[in-house]
């Protein structure tokens, strides 16, 4: 097992990350910015290394400083969280090349699933229900596009191969707006990402979100740990996940977490990572794959008892997969709500010092935060200020616990969407369950574009 681990992240992952190190003896290098210098979990850290100023241009995203600092405290692997490096091929490369262990798949594997188009077509031939669409990119003539769009039917969904973050996807609905279309996101994908290839999906109009979460060895065993439906989202960002999806045949889950771990054994896939689905009329349709930890990672720990983090740790470090498929079994249920530092409604970021901060508790409460009273959140990063996680023996019991613990939190000093969650555990359509991706902006009114 390593000595000393790296962690190339920030905030609460960063948090995360040296918990699970500590536990296994592991000595920890935190790296920040000179905004995050003063913070209590750099503090923690057994050694900590300023990689830069605040903007993470110049820091979390600064390979060579990355990869001196780990030069200088000696470290054996570097872990790159969530976010900023964690699905830079070329960091991962690098990382290896200069003698140190990347906890996350491999280059080249990194490369296949960032590329959409590549990844949708190693997905198709491991057996994973995928989107219909263009198979691989458009063609440049106009006449076969239109024929493309016809034979899947309208709406249909433009999207860069290159794409990330939600940016470079445009929805068609007739084919007099197909042609221009097309050619805006082509053009928006070059000046975005650097690649103008784009490719057409079935436009899917009341899907869920629902992911399976994978792990795997460097043996050739892959496992699927259950799934997260992360249908409650606004601007395609995720605010509230859960485990297992609710009124999901586990019939259904199984044959598809089973294709999954076959992909994963078929394209040499190393550690943990995530499926993502589009999920309508009972059936699952792949869009892409994050190689890497998530955010809403927790709530999978909370219903299987394995610890992802200290997973990625070892199989990094080469170790076996202790368990098989028949080994993992799903008990209970959880529900994660990510805190933001934000005006609940609007969702304006709102950083600043924090004040007065309470922190719920009791059976079945997880708090997975790097803040704290007197925390200043600063401006330059993510507004996610951390996450709070309830387990209980059914959905509605998991529920009850995040509606309490929602009600003895305090955070004053700043904005939070804490009111937001507050409503939505008390919908009766989340209650529910079973939501689909545009519940959220429906319900508090803003138009989707
Ligand atoms: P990104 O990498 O930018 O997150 P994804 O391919 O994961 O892109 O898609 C992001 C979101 O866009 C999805 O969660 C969904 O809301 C929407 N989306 C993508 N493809 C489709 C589709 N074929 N039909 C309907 N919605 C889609």
């Amino acid at each position: 097992m390593f000595e000393k681990v790296l962690i190339a992240n920030r905030g609460e992952i960063a948090l995360r990350i040296q918990r699970a190190c500590r536990e296994m003896g592991i000595k920890t290098v935190a790296v920040h910015s000179e905004a995050d210098r003063e913070t209590k979990y750099v503090k923690l850290a057994d050694e900590s290394v300023c990689i830069g100023p605040a903007p993470s241009s110049q820091s979390y995203l600064n390979i060579p400083a990355v990869i001196s600092a780990a030069e200088v405290t000696d470290a054996e692997a570097i872990h790159p969280g969530y976010g900023f490096l964690s699905e830079n091929a070329d960091f991962a490369e690098r990382v290896e090349q200069s003698g140190f262990v990347f906890i996350g798949p491999r280059a080249d594997t990194i490369r296949l699933m960032g590329d959409k188009i590549s990844a949708k077509d190693a997905m198709k031939k491991a057996g994973v229900p995928c989107v219909p669409g263009s198979e691989g990119a458009l063609p440049e003539d106009s006449e076969e596009v239109m024929r493309f769009a016809r034979d899947i039917g309208y709406p249909v969904i433009i999207k860069a191969a290159g794409g990330g973050g939600g940016r470079g996807m445009r929805v068609v609905h007739t084919e007099a707006a197909l042609i221009a279309s097309v050619n805006m996101t082509k053009a928006e994908a070059q000046a975005a990402f650097g690649n103008p290839v784009v490719y057409m999906e079935k436009y899917l109009e009341m899907p869920r979100h629902i992911e399976i979460q994978v792990l795997a060895d460097q043996h050739g065993n892959a496992v699927f740990l259950g799934e997260r439906d992360c249908s409650m989202q606004r601007r395609h960002q995720k605010i509230i996940e859960e485990a297992p999806a609710p009124g999901l045949s586990t019939r259904l889950r199984d044959k598809v977490g089973a294709r999954c771990a076959e992909a994963c054994r078929k394209i040499g896939y190393r550690g943990a990572g995530t499926f993502e689905f589009l999920y309508e009329n009972n059936e699952f349709y792949f869009i892409e794959m994050n190689t890497r930890l998530q955010v809403e990672h927790p709530v999978t720990e909370m219903i299987t008892g394995i610890d992802l983090v200290q997973q990625q740790i070892r199989v990094a470090a080469g170790e076996k997969l202790k368990f098989r498929q028949r080994d993992i079994q799903f008990r209970g249920h959880a529900v994660e709500c990510r805190l933001n530092a934000e005006d609940p409604y609007t969702f304006v970021p709102s950083p600043g010092r924090i004040t007065t901060f309470h922190m719920p508790g009791g059976p079945g409460v997880r708090v997975d935060t790097h803040a704290y009273q007197n925390y200043t959140v600063p401006s330059y990063y993510d507004s996610m200020i951390g996450k709070l996680i309830t387990y209980g023996d059914t959905r509605e019991q998991a529920i009850a616990r995040m509606r309490i613990a929602l009600s003895e939190m305090v955070v004053e000093g700043i904005k939070t969407n804490i009111p937001l969650h507050v409503d939505l555990m008390a919908d009766a359509a989340f209650h529910q369950g079973g939501t689909n991706i545009h519940y959220l902006e429906n319900k508090l009114g803003i138009t989707i574009k």
